[in-house]
């Protein structure tokens, strides 16, 4: 054996047998879940992916059909997204090494909070490094004495926006206006209070009552937050999301939204009235304190912004697309979600279940997402499948032949 080969050995020795020793790790030590399921052979996550073309992958040597990402639009590969950023990436380098607030802002970084504001229609819009602190930088508007209100099932990262602000969180039932007006009734009326909902409910792409709860806005006087991570690009007749599609852009005060999803890229959105975004860039600890969207970043969800106005086939062919899918599934006898958005989650029953199916899928070539608690509430432990515009026929009909298969054989349909 080489010098530096038995060097090297020796490290991962070391570093196999090294345990942290203090009480505080205890917790770290005694987390073994994801070890045993490793070792069952059914551990779902971290999967290394060799290479992808958008709506297929290779996966340990094996091509699979990708139905567990966000690339609604099927974006990421689009020469004009790719070359934008390789444009940006040449004028301004790998990364912007500072803040927004500092050194951190380039010409594009305004030039996409301009299109953004222009394209939702709203006075200002404000571009953060992630879709996750972009809601992280709303609490800053959510001070001690003031009242959020929240959907149960809203995403983490607007439930530590609130956890951030040191407010009181008010949660109502999921998607239940009538819920939200009978707690409503028993609060105290002189705090202030925000609304915050997502738009599109991630894991099962159901959709916020939002003409419901603007009817009770107007009852109460609270300004509406819509995270619309999961809509933008894609809902609507322009693809401005959930609040376009239910009639109600002028009646929601915020919208937030992320890139990593119909947009190909990575960073987030917030926009609204030109106080509030003027006031979250100057407080929001997540846009003060964390270094800006990556100029390449920034390239491609500028020539997303462009693709998604101009190729407009692309938001109906990912409705198609998840439209097909689900009546398909349905007919086979599969519970599945019913909202009209590109999410299909499958229910198999419970969360054992849940993991058997997906493993199934897995095996047979699907990429698909398992979703289980506490990611879903308990007893609605699901597969999620995401749609793309570039999803083709044969990829639906695959699908729909290997769910088919594995439903008989585990007695799901
Ligand atoms: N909001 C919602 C509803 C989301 O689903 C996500 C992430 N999936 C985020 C915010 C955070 O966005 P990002 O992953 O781009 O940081």
């Amino acid at each position: 054996m080489s010098i530096a080969l038995s060097e090297k050995v020796a490290a991962a020795q070391r570093i196999q047998t090294r345990r942290p020793d203090n009480p505080i790790f205890d917790k770290c030590v005694q987390f073994t879940e994801a070890d045993e399921v490793k070792a069952a052979g059914m551990y779902p996550y971290f999967f290394p992916i060799e290479k992808s073309e958008g709506t297929e992958v290779l996966i340990e040597g094996r091509k699979m059909v990708m139905l567990g990402s966000n690339n609604y639009l099927g974006l990421t590969m689009h020469p004009k997204v790719r070359e934008k950023a390789i444009q940006t990436l040449e004028r301004f380098g790998t990364s912007c090494s500072g803040s927004r607030f500092l050194n951190g802002t380039t010409v594009l970084h305004e030039e996409l909070e301009e299109k953004l504001a222009a394209f939702l229609g709203k006075e200002s819009a404000t571009v953060l490094t992630t879709g996750y602190t972009t809601n992280l930088a709303l609490s800053c508007l959510l001070g001690r004495n003031e009242i959020a209100l929240m959907d149960a099932s809203n995403h983490a990262s607007l439930y530590q926006a609130v956890m951030n602000g040191f407010c009181k969180l008010k949660r109502y039932n999921h998607c239940d206006a009538a819920d939200l007006e009978r707690r409503l009734e028993h609060m105290d009326e002189k705090r202030s209070k925000l609304l915050l909902t997502d738009g599109v409910f991630s894991m099962e792409g159901d959709l916020a009552p939002l003409p419901e709860l603007v009817e009770i806005k107007k009852e109460y006087g609270f300004p509406i937050v819509v995270d619309d991570a999961h809509g933008l690009g894609v809902l609507g007749e322009n693809g401005r999301g959930t609040c376009e599609m239910m009639g109600v852009e002028d009646d929601i005060d915020i919208v937030t939204g992320t890139f990593s999803k119909s947009f190909a890229s990575l960073g987030g959105v917030v926009a609204g009235p030109r106080a509030v975004i003027n006031f979250i860039k100057h407080h929001g600890s997540a846009m003060v304190y964390a270094a800006s969207m990556a100029p390449p970043a920034v390239g491609a969800a500028l020539a997303s912004l462009e693709v998604m106005q101009e190729e407009s086939w692309r938001r109906k062919r990912v409705v198609h697309n998840a439209h097909a899918l689900r009546n398909g599934l349905a007919d086979l006898g599969f519970n599945v979600s019913k909202a009209e958005s590109p999410v299909v989650a499958v229910y198999p029953g419970g969360e054992p279940q849940a993991f058997v199916l997906w493993k199934a899928l897995f095996d047979k070539g699907l990429f698909t997402n398992l979703a289980i608690p506490p990611g879903v509430p308990p007893h609605k432990s699901l597969i999620r499948n995401s749609l793309m515009a570039t999803h083709t026929d044969e990829h639906i009909e695959q699908a729909l032949e290997i769910y088919a298969k594995i439903g008989k054989e585990q007695g799901l349909i």
